[in-house]
């Protein structure tokens, strides 16, 4: 019944062995029952959402802070160093885009304490390509029928009503409309490989509905069909582009030398970027580290003391492994104690992180080598675990121990030095099984969920 339901409420992706044609589809990975997440944190995961989407646009504006705070991360890795220089390219030619959206997902986590109170705690903020807005938007209503057949139709009245993919579509409509422009499009520039385009049309279906025209393109069409005018407006295979909405160019493997120049040129444009390579540097984990030093917020954000206070309780612990006495110090304790800690290096899209035992023979490996540089450490949360069952295509169903990961998704859109537009957009539940350390949806890890308030 489950898995009926999730199909016709169109819970979708495509094949493993036809990643690109929507001929064969299977439901995307999902629980068979809401998981129970404390109101309380999930009334301030909602709270703090709107204070994190001024940090991350304060941050995209700060070239001092980003400059100094990667400094040493963009001397070991080489992605985040080639996005930093066509970071300094564009501004050493004088910003075109005067229109900014932006589209972040703020990740959380229960952390156990030890007298089993649970405690909000941030993951990280993802401002590129955050996902499954538009499957978690369906995916209240399979756990609602679920309820229902097992005869909990008060339970099923409980489950809130969720819709990112028309909060998403909001902004980038909103972006639109500033770049001003009827003729132009918004482009959503994919990967090759698109499993995920269920996910995606939710939020394009939403624009088509507001008569905004949507072409879907990679870099490597932008690469042979785009082009800059003279007042730099980004044309691609003859049509103006108003917004471009990355759902990709977040790992390495996403470029090539004529993708880092597609890259270039998108960047160049005047069009609004979602977002714009400062936002994608402001998510960085080496930035999040540095946002939990004392006395950065301040800066970040002067005259703002509440909402510093707000995102300042969901903070988990957060060290930097720079060279120096203080790296030394915390590379020596997650050395002795690894299971305290998660080790992560500069990458996104889950299961690049390491753990425990790894962790600490990649840590011993590396203390005394700059490569160090490129990872921080961050303090282990520990949620108290809760049976529920996975259910995902061709897997035998069978009942775990599981986690969940709370995600809220958060829209903005500033012209010039204005904010006309924050807001959260809606949220998103992961559950996995506890023996997976790491690792998303897309990772084939973790499954869609539905938060049932208690
Ligand atoms: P990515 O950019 O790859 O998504 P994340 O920081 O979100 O990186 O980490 C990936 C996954 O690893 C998370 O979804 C979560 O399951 C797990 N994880 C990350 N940080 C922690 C932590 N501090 N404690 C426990 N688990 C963590
Ligand atoms: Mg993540």
């Amino acid at each position: 019944v489950a898995v009926d339901a999730a199909l016709l409420a169109g819970v979708l992706m495509r094949t493993g062995e036809q990643p690109n044609a929507s001929d064969v589809v299977n439901y995307a990975p999902f629980t068979l029952f809401p998981s129970a997440v404390p109101q309380d944190l999930f009334e301030q995961a909602y709270a703090v959402q709107q204070d994190f989407n001024l940090l991350v646009d304060a941050i995209s504006q700060n070239k001092e802070f980003l400059e100094q705070t990667l400094a040493s991360t963009i001397k070991v890795d080489d992605f985040t160093a080639r996005l930093f220089r066509i970071y300094t390219q564009v501004l050493e030619e004088g910003l075109a885009q005067t229109v900014f959206l932006g589209i972040n997902r703020s990740d959380y986590m229960f952390d156990c304490g030890l007298d089993g109170t649970a405690a909000l705690r941030q993951i990280e903020i993802n401002t590129i390509a955050a996902s499954f807005g538009g499957l978690t938007s369906r995916t209240a209503d399979v756990h609602r029928l679920v309820l229902k057949v097992l005869g909990k139709t008060e339970e099923a009245r409980r489950l809130l009503p969720n819709n990112p993919a028309k909060g998403l579509a909001w902004g980038i409509a909103k972006a639109w409309e500033l770049y001003g422009s009827q003729r132009a499009v918004v482009m959503f520039l994919v990967e090759e490989i698109q499993r995920n385009i269920f996910d995606q049309r939710c939020v394009e279906n939403e624009l088509w509905n507001r008569n905004i025209r949507v072409i879907r393109k990679r870099f490597r069409d932008v690469f042979e069909q785009g082009s800059l005018d003279a007042s730099r407006r980004l044309y691609v295979d003859g049509q103006e582009v108003a917004v471009v909405y990355y759902r990709e160019g977040y790992v390495p493997q996403n470029y090539d030398q004529q993708n880092w120049e597609a890259r270039l040129l998108l960047e160049r444009s005047r069009a609004v970027k979602c977002p714009d390579i400062a936002t994608q540097l402001a998510g960085t984990k080496k930035v999040q580290q540095e946002l939990s030093r004392p006395g950065t917020l301040e800066k970040l954000l002067p005259g703002r003391p509440e909402a510093i206070a707000r995102m300042r309780a969901t903070f988990a612990g957060l060290y930097s492994l720079d060279e120096g006495e203080e790296g030394d110090r915390i590379a020596a304790t997650a050395i002795a104690e690894p299971d305290r800690f998660v080790l992560k290096p500069q990458r996104e899209g889950g299961g690049n992180n390491l753990y425990g035992e790894e962790l600490r023979q990649v840590l011993e490996k590396i203390k005394d080598s700059p490569e160090r540089t490129s990872y921080i450490l961050m303090d282990k949360i520990k949620p108290q675990p809760a049976l529920n069952y996975l259910l995902r295509a061709h897997s035998p169903l069978q009942v775990s121990e599981c986690i969940s990961e709370l995600g809220i998704f958060g829209v903005y859109v500033r012209q010039g030095q204005e904010l006309v537009l924050n807001r959260a957009a809606g949220h998103l539940l992961r559950t996995k099984a506890m023996e997976h350390a790491d690792g998303g949806v897309a990772a084939g890890v973790a499954v869609l969920d539905t938060p049932y308030l208690v």
